[in-house]
């Protein structure tokens, strides 16, 4: 592949959509250069896909799921055959390793594949026949799906969406964030093209294009990924038409650390590290605050920091060794760096971590060093706030039950973790709120498609992956066939 700037276009029923409008996407390990252009599509371009998505809908629920699951296997398969150039594409816009590019493609395939092997058992109607007739429950698909994702995990993010919406039925317009744009655009034009026009739409833009999108009455169910903040808008514009939801959120997942931890377990220590700093920290189920026991906190920061120093290496996103890009944009990094700058201020201690391997790219692109920040209080911005970037606070706690608060007192609960004896830690994690609690690893480390993911409090509604992310673009209809058609309610 050549490094000159690509050109993508909205796709909107099975073709190209050229704009007026475009803007471009640099790339954040060296901004000066221009990876691509992507379309700045308007409302009426959105409402345009919305209604061939509606218009395609018609037809496409009533095809069977043998063809969907085929023509999905062959879209998957002409993925596979793209990934290694798609792979470079995606480092080159957002900035993530190499080999974390390979590994966001690595997920959508398991879960793409999950979802296929798994749609016939899903989506086959359940009938049962009982003592006052048969029942049949019937997974009917719901209609139009605005699948909106963000910039941390474009690749992911979306087809976690669009392979279980399409699969059941649905059609799908979807909206990347204008920070990641491209390799999404080149995915879903392999995907679009193995389904009839109008079943997969991509269009772009930011705010006005995604109100249309939760908006409009023809769309039946919004699939978002991104912040909360952006979530409580999509809420507002979806209620006059109450649309189903699935929205999966912020977080400041916790990793809490027991006492009988082995500090001196050094892939534990890497694991740890890992479920910090892997993206840069820029994953929603990153670990993004860590509780110590005391009896222990000296010697974990000490063995932290040697396994950080060791697996956090810093560079070009195509340099073998490097395990850290820079940050996708240069707000983030602004904002990032104000919460370390903001630690500081309050006394912390700001410890750098890990290796810069390349010090000229580093100077250029959007880079912040990783860090380790100590001495926050528990109620400090740094400990509070979603900081998605390399920066992450460890604070002591002096017993279980004041560990156990630490880690609830947020108005997130996407994962967690608990680390330590195993019994222990499972028998701490029934106390955590939380989507999922891991033992003794966190973040993506532990993440398995197969089953159910999403937050509970302020980190979303909804699931995705698993069965319940396959059944979360159905409608349950319950279709009775009593025996005795008429029943005593009204008196003779
Ligand atoms: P964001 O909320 O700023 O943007 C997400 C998407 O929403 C983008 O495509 C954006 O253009 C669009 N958008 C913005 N305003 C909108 C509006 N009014 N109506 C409709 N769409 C609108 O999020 P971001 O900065 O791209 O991503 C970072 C956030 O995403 C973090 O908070 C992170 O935790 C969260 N996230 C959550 C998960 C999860 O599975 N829970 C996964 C990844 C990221």
């Amino acid at each position: 592949m050549t490094n000159e700037p690509i050109v993508v276009h909205s796709f909107i029923n099975g073709q190209s959509f050229e704009t007026a409008k475009r803007y471009s996407r640099e790339n954040p390990t060296n901004p000066d250069e221009i990876v691509g252009y992507a379309p700045v599509n308007t409302r009426e371009d959105t409402i345009r896909a919305i209604d061939a998505a509606h218009e395609a809908f018609s037809f496409w629920r009533w095809t069977s799921l043998d063809e969907r699951i085929e023509r999905m296997e062959r879209a998957i398969q002409k993925l596979k055959d793209a990934t290694p150039e798609l792979a470079r594409l995606l480092s080159r816009e957002h900035g993530k390793a190499l080999y974390d590019s390979e590994g966001e493609f690595g997920v959508s395939f398991m879960w793409m594949d999950y979802a296929c092997q798994t749609a016939r058992e899903v989506l086959s109607d359940d009938v049962e026949e009982h003592d006052g007739g048969k029942t049949i429950i019937s997974h009917d698909p719901m209609g139009v799906v605005s699948a909106i994702t963000p910039w941390n995990y474009p690749i992911s993010l979306s087809t976690i969406k669009i392979a279980p919406a399409i699969l059941a039925g649905n059609t799908v317009v979807l909206k990347p964030s204008p920070f990641a744009p491209l390799t999404v655009t080149k995915v879903v034009e392999i995907i679009a093209g193995e389904f009839p026009p109008g079943v997969l739409n991509i269009v772009h833009g930011d705010a006005d294009v995604g109100v249309e999108l939760t908006s409009n009455p023809k769309v039946a169910k919004i699939a978002f990924t991104g912040g909360t903040n952006t979530a409580k808008s999509i809420m507002k514009a979806a209620a006059d038409t109450i649309k189903h939801m699935t929205l999966e959120l912020g977080g400041k997942d916790a990793a809490l650390i027991l006492p009988d931890f082995d500090v001196n377990d050094e892939r534990a220590m890497r694991r740890i590290v890992i479920s910090n700093f892997l993206t840069a920290g820029q994953i929603c189920m990153i670990a993004k605050r860590v509780y110590v026991h005391r009896s222990i906190y000296d010697q974990f920061v000490q063995k932290y920091i040697e396994a950080a120093n060791k697996w956090i290496r810093v560079g070009d996103p195509f340099n073998p060794n490097v395990t850290m890009g820079p940050v996708n944009n240069l707000r983030q990094k602004k904002y990032v760096q104000s919460l370390v700058d903001d630690a500081k201020s309050r006394g912390c201690e700001v410890i750098p971590l890990g290796q810069i391997l390349d010090k000229d790219v580093f100077e250029k692109g959007y880079f912040l060093q990783p860090t380790l920040v100590l001495g926050a209080g528990y109620d400090d911005p740094i400990a509070v706030d979603e900081q998605f970037g390399p920066t992450v606070p460890i604070m002591p706690y002096d017993d279980e039950e004041q560990g156990i608060a630490l880690v609830n007192n947020s108005i997130y609960g996407l994962t967690s973790s608990v680390w330590g004896e195993q019994e222990h830690a499972i028998r701490v994690a029934r106390r955590v709120e939380a989507g999922t609690t891991m033992i003794n690893t966190a973040a993506v480390q532990g993440l398995d498609v197969r089953f159910p993911f999403g937050g509970v409090k302020q980190s979303g509604v909804g699931r995705e992956y698993g069965k319940e992310g396959i059944l979360g673009y159905t409608e349950t209809h319950v279709i009775n066939v009593p025996k005795n058609l008429e029943l005593p309610y009204i008196p003779e």
